[in-house]
């Protein structure tokens, strides 16, 4: 029997949600998408999860994935969404609200539980980073498989660049914002990817985010020294690693 479960992504700009055979992988049905309300706060952001067709024609447990540090249900850090969401009991919140059984993790984790269970990562050991460039850039360092959760290397300051952090260089909204064609932002891709191979020595980097959906316009202007995917299931890899992490 198929074993469905609700993923949901909160993103720097977009919500989505959609279910989920966690067996597979794979996405059953529309995905479920809405502008992130303003304020972004938590409260008004699950409202908005609950009033997501998937969210209303599923029940049983929610795996919801958020752009924060997240321990044991607390949100911890807040880079791209309201800052009500530090020291937020998130997982309590979403749970009181819905009725339903719920896991909290990062955005970034999420993606990267979807990558290394049945996405771009699966056969791959050693030490991986799955990335995702959208409104920040996410990290999701795994060892041998086995997640180190929470590591926020999109905030890592890259020496004689002119930006606050990585994601501030290099995400894909810096990428939008400033107009740059796919040489130049590749160029700053190349420059934020080599600064992660100097400190960690990846054996290898999938890079997830609607960016990766363009993969093969950007690929060839990759200069890193490092081998780079992309992720599986692109811009959804969030939403099918929230389901999945209920399930684990
Ligand atoms: C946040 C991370 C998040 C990433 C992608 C960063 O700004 O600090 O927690 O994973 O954006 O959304």
């Amino acid at each position: 029997m198929t074993r469905l479960r609700l993923g949901i992504d909160v993103g720097g700009s977009s919500i989505k949600a959609a279910l989920v055979d966690v067996d597979t992988g794979a996405i059953v049905g529309q995905v479920s998408r809405a502008d992130l309300p303003q304020p972004s706060t938590p409260a008004i952001v699950i409202e908005a999860l609950l009033a997501l067709p998937a969210t209303t024609i599923s029940s049983g447990p929610i795996g919801c994935a958020v752009p924060c540090v997240v321990r044991d249900g607390v949100t911890l850090t807040a880079a791209n969404v309201d800052q009500s969401w530090v020291g937020a009991k998130a997982r309590q919140l979403l749970g009181a609200r819905s009725g339903r059984p719920c896991v909290l993790l990062n955005d970034a984790d999420a993606a990267g539980i979807a990558e290394v269970r049945f996405g771009a990562a699966r056969n791959l050991g050693g030490v991986l980073f799955v990335l995702t460039f959208g409104s920040g850039i996410g990290t999701a360092l795994f060892v041998d498989g086995q997640l180190v959760p929470n590591t926020e290397l999109g905030h890592l300051v890259l020496p004689g660049v002119d930006a606050t952090d990585g994601e501030d260089y290099a995400s894909a909204r810096t990428r939008s914002q400033l107009g740059l064609d796919w040489p130049q932002w590749t160029a700053r891709v190349n420059r934020y990817l080599g600064e992660l191979h100097r400190l960690f020595w990846p054996d290898a980097v999938i890079i997830g985010g609607a960016v990766s959906e363009h993969f093969e316009h950007w690929e060839r202007f990759l200069d890193v020294p490092v081998r780079v995917l992309p992720a599986r299931f692109r811009g959804h890899a969030g939403i099918v690693g929230a389901a999945l992490a209920t399930a684990i």
